[in-house]
């Protein structure tokens, strides 16, 4: 059974949101119950996997966990919009075309809506790409990134623990100059049904196998490894939805042979709380060994 799941729940959960995404959209559903109705029941069926199915045992979340993640959830993404910030480019958009503010000719919205989402998703991975390797390059942008390293666990709600700055930061690249290009709701709706779940897929605590998608697709058995605690290790599979990038430019990694080994930061003290590591990042090297 648990190989039956390993191999099925990702395609059937994926297939299954999108088959209710369209659904919804062609019987008058508004884009918003559209795209986080299908995203949210995603999340049940993500969250009874990962408790019937663990990949390990450890990993499963305990109370801390949960109430220092939805923290992040809840606040971070409301306030910065990154997650839910998508209802506002939604409701926003309309109001950009009309004032004439967006940038006509460039995007090409005469495609199918298909083609325009797959064109949507590499391009604004290529931008993440460099932003996400950036961030563990530079010193100055690691010092916030470090904030989503610093779990010694993944599971599928620690997909949102970023510093609002750096949210902010993905944001002016991943999804404004799309807004800016008038990229319509119905795109970025597609778009982001993909973008949430693989997400949560991404960082979930489910054994899970994707085969030949790890090739095409950042999911969990990649994104375990961003996560480990060397940095020879974690320096690699940038990719947030895609991981062509990183086949490019050299630092997409699975060893076929091992697991991964220990988690987080170098420094195991490094603050989890959601309090203390909003100040985290302005202390120089506190995610090193002192
Ligand atoms: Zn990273």
């Amino acid at each position: 059974m648990k190989r039956i799941v390993a191999w099925s729940a990702y395609p059937t959960v994926m297939m299954a949101a999108f088959v209710a995404h369209v659904l919804c959209t062609h019987n008058g559903v508004t884009p918003q119950i559209a795209t986080f109705g299908p995203i949210l029941c995603g999340c049940l069926v993500i969250t009874f996997l990962e408790l019937k199915f663990p990949h390990r045992r450890a990993w499963l979340a305990d109370r801390g966990d949960v109430i220092n993640d939805s923290s992040y959830m809840l606040l971070v993404q409301i306030v910065l919009p990154q997650f839910f910030g998508f209802f506002a480019v939604i409701t926003l958009l309309g109001a950009l075309q009309t004032r004439g503010m967006t940038l006509e000719g460039v995007w090409p919205h005469a495609w199918p809506v298909y083609f325009q989402a797959l064109l949507l998703m590499v391009t604004a991975d290529f931008m993440r790409y460099w932003v996400h390797r950036l961030a563990h390059e530079w010193p100055p942008l690691w010092r916030l990134h470090a904030i989503h390293h610093s779990p010694h666990k993944l599971y599928w709600i620690n997909v949102g623990r970023f510093h609002p700055l750096e949210k902010l930061i993905q944001y002016l690249f991943d999804a404004l100059p799309f807004i800016v290009l008038g990229v319509s709701e119905e795109v970025l709706a597609l778009y982001f049904v993909f973008y949430g779940l693989n997400g949560f897929f991404q960082h979930c605590n489910i054994e899970l196998k994707i085969g030949f998608l790890n090739y095409l697709i950042s999911g969990p058995e990649l994104h375990r490894w961003h996560h480990s605690a060397l940095s020879e290790e974690s320096n690699c599979n940038y990719g947030n939805n895609l991981i062509i990038w990183d086949l490019l430019f050299g630092t997409w990694f699975l060893p076929r042979n091992r697991l991964v080994g220990d988690l987080g930061l170098e420094n195991r003290n490094y603050p989890s709380g959601f309090m203390q590591q909003m100040s985290s990042p302005f202390t120089r090297d506190l995610d090193k060994v002192t």
